[in-house]
Parts: structure tokens; sequence; C-alpha cells
């Protein structure tokens, strides 16, 4: 059975993306850093139709959490065939009012994390010649946000990183790609209030919000053999959102 590694998987487009992928046939470990009850929900879900299920807690911001999770996974799988760095957090805020440890939360967990796990698995995929990684990049990484500048910026960072780690791992079988999603219905934008999630809604040429669903769909064909011949690429998932 092919295993998957799905970081920030106890809530939002992750645990979506854990169902789904299971479904898939993969055996799926649920990262999260702290809420170990939505955690273990997402692994019953997934255990209750029949798939297989691991939770595995860790901050993906710190290297020695990262070498902690991935020796679960060589414990529980024996490898890995997909991961997917989608654990992240946002800040919203004037750039000069970010403390020196806002900018190194944001960093350390939207771009390090995702660098850090990118490179355990490298070696376990290395060692199997086949894998995929896919990357949550978001489209404030494509044109950036305004009072996000250090998301944004960890997001094209990760555009960036996906697109030269493909490169790098194509030779030894491995894809690498990118979802980059617009405004999705999740705890991330439980801040934001209703007018702005109604212009948002119209600015959007679908004229809806996405749902963590929507990622999680984008994320499956990625990791299946139906986007075999595709790697470095960006794929939005946005409903047409252009700002
Ligand atoms: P969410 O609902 O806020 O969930 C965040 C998940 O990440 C939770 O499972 C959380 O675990 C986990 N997490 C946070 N920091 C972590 C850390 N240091 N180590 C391990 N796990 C950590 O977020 P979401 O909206 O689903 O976002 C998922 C990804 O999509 C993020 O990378 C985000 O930037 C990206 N994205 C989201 C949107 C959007 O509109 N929602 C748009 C574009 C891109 P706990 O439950 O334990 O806290």
């Amino acid at each position: 059975m092919k295993a998957a590694l799905i970081t920030g998987a106890s809530r939002g487009i992750g645990a979506a993306a854990a169902e789904l992928i299971a479904g898939a046939g993969y055996a799926v470990a649920i990262n999260y850093r702290e809420n170990e009850t939505a955690a273990k929900e997402v692994a019953e879900k997934i255990t209750d139709f029949g798939g297989t299920a691991i939770t595995v807690r860790g901050d993906i911001s710190s290297p020695e959490e990262v070498s902690r999770i991935f020796e679960k996974i060589k414990d529980e799988f024996g490898g890995l065939e997909l991961l997917v760095n989608n654990a992240g957090i946002s800040y919203i805020g004037l750039l000069q009012d970010m403390t020196d440890s806002d900018i190194e939360r944001l960093i350390k967990t939207d771009l390090m994390g995702a660098i850090l796990c990118s490179r355990e698995a490298a070696k376990l995929m290395i060692a199997k010649k086949r894998g995929s990684i896919i990357n949550i990049a978001s489209m404030w990484g494509e044109v950036g946000a305004s009072c996000e500048a250090v998301y944004s910026a960890c997001k094209a960072g990760i555009i960036g990183f996906t697109k030269a780690l493909a490169k790098e791992l194509g030779p030894s079988g491995i894809r690498v790609n990118c979802v980059s999603p617009g405004v999705i219905r999740t705890d991330m934008n439980s801040g934001l209030n209703r007018e702005t999630l109604r212009e948002l809604t119209e600015d959007t040429p679908l004229l809806r919000l996405g749902e963590p669903e929507d990622v999680a769909k984008a994320i499956a064909f990625l990791a299946s053999d139906e986007s075999d011949f595709i790697t470095g690429q960006v794929l939005p998932v946005n409903g047409g959102i252009t700002v």
C-alpha cells in the first residue's frame, strides 16, 4: 500500500485532502500541531470507510520535530510515496507592526516547514525512485496581498521551491507540483468580516468562495497517475479570481 503524509491535516484543506487521498488507496499520516481531537476525528472518518490512517503530532517549523515525524513514518509505513506540504498559518497586518518573532514564525511555518519535510521525504522517495510532493501555495504568492507581505513572500517562495525541486528530483522519478488556492472557506479565513467575504465572492467569476474539497480534488489529481507527466507546475484553484 502506498503511503502519504499530509501536514496540517486536522482541519480545513488538509483534512479534506486526507479523506480523498485515503479514498484513492493510500495509507495516510495525518499531521497536526496541537489539535489532537480534530486529527483523530479525521483518522476515524477514514478508518470508518475502510481506509488506513494514523495521526502524527509534530510542529513542521522545528527541524527536530520534523525528524520525529519522519521517524514515525518510517516505523509505521516503511517508506513514503506522497507528501502534501499543507500546514500553514497566516498573519494579516502591516509589515511595520510585525515583530521579529511574528516574521520568524511565519517564515519557519509557511516556507521552511515545507522545505524541511521535502528534504526528509526526498531521502525516502529517492531510495525507491518514485514519489510525489505537492506543496500548497496561495494566489497571494502569485500576485501579492497588501497586509500579507510576509505570507505572500513565503508562498512565492513555495512556488520557486516547487519549480526548482521538480528539476532536481525529476531524474529520480519524483514529481513536485503545487496547488495555488484562492479564497477557501476554512478557519484561516474566520477572521474576515462578512463584507470582505462578500466582496471576495463578487470578485470571483464563479461567484462563490472555494471549499476545502475544491482544493483536495486538485491535490488528488496531482497525486494520481492521471498527472504522471506533470511536474514543476502551479495549479490555481481559485474560481477564476484575478485580484
Ligand atoms: P487551517 O484551516 O487554519 O488549518 C491549518 C492546519 O495546519 C491545521 O491542521 C493546523 O494544525 C496545521 N498547522 C499549523 N501550523 C502547523 C505547524 N507548525 N506544524 C504542523 N501543523 C500545523 O488552514 P487552511 O485554510 O486549511 O490552509 C491550509 C493551507 O492552504 C495553508 O498552507 C494555507 O496557507 C493554504 N491556503 C489557504 C487558503 C484559504 O483561503 N484558506 C488560501 C490559499 C492557501 P492544528 O489543528 O493542530 O492547529
